[in-house]
């Protein structure tokens, strides 16, 4: 397995000219299509089962821009207010991209009426407070003509518990689940998660795995497993991700 952790074949700053930055985004894509295609194909799995996110939290609109051109239709930020800003410059930038944006990091619940306006997708929904949240905004939204169509929800878990990081403990998951699958306005498509940097990400991986498996027997439709980073992208893929989250790796340092 190579998991390429000091990043050393990435350029140290992004190039300012878009005809050389997207050649680099062009490569640095290729290459994590190449790690997931590897990775997909030793576990004897199919690598079209395995979406991309491209996080693109830090970066500018322009390059979610170049992305777009790229063929990626599907973006992560980690902030309510820097995701809501760069979707909006996207849609100037490029008005006919209409890509699915995702938060994937810790949300306040005073910022889900915001959010529900311009993402289509929670990955990190960790408490029965925030989904009730989540549900009353989706529900204001579409009323208003502000979003068409239920809002998606991955729930978070944390296997270590580690109440800094975000994600529900395990034993939490499946209620959190059943909670998100009863909501009129949200629709539940499966579970997210981190692997806690003290515990090996196969082990990680292996256990939230298994709590997939037990949600999708009550929950049909809840197929997503989003899983893995670009330090750790191989070993999801080898434990069933059917979306790896990528920032670093294919965008640079932040
Ligand atoms: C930033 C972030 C990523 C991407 O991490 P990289 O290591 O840069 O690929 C993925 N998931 C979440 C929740 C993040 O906050």
């Amino acid at each position: 397995m190579t998991v390429p952790s000091s990043s050393s074949d990435l350029p140290s700053a992004p190039s300012s000219d878009p005809g050389t930055r997207r050649a680099e985004l062009e490569d640095a894509l290729a290459a994590v299509r190449a790690r997931v295609a590897d990775a997909a194909r030793a576990a004897g799995r199919d690598p079209g089962e395995v979406g991309l996110l491209a996080v693109t939290k830090t970066w500018p609109a322009q390059d979610v821009a170049l992305l777009t051109d790229l063929g990626l239709t599907a973006f992560g930020e980690n902030k309510e207010q820097e995701g809501a800003a760069k979707a909006a410059e996207l849609a100037e930038l490029r008005p006919e991209a209409a890509p699915r944006w995702h938060i994937v990091g810790r949300l306040q619940r005073n910022k889900a009426r915001s959010l529900v306006r311009w993402a289509h997708a929670v990955d990190s929904v960790d408490s029965a407070r925030l989904v009730d949240a989540l549900e009353s905004a989706a529900a204001k939204a579409l009323d208003a003509g502000e979003r068409e169509g239920p809002l998606e929800v991955l729930v978070q878990v944390s296997v270590d518990a580690d109440p800094t990081r975000g994600g529900a403990p395990v034993a939490e998951v499946p209620e959190l689940a059943d909670r998100v699958a009863g909501c009129a306005h949200l629709h539940l498509g499966g579970l997210m998660t981190v692997a806690p940097q003290d515990v090996a990400p196969e082990e990680a991986f292996a256990t939230v795995s298994d709590l997939a498996a037990r949600v999708r027997a009550a929950h049909p439709h809840a197929t997503a497993l989003s899983a893995g980073m670009s330090g750790d992208l191989e070993a999801a893929v080898a434990h069933g991700s059917t979306c790896v989250r990528v920032g670093t790796a294919l965008l640079g340092r932040r």
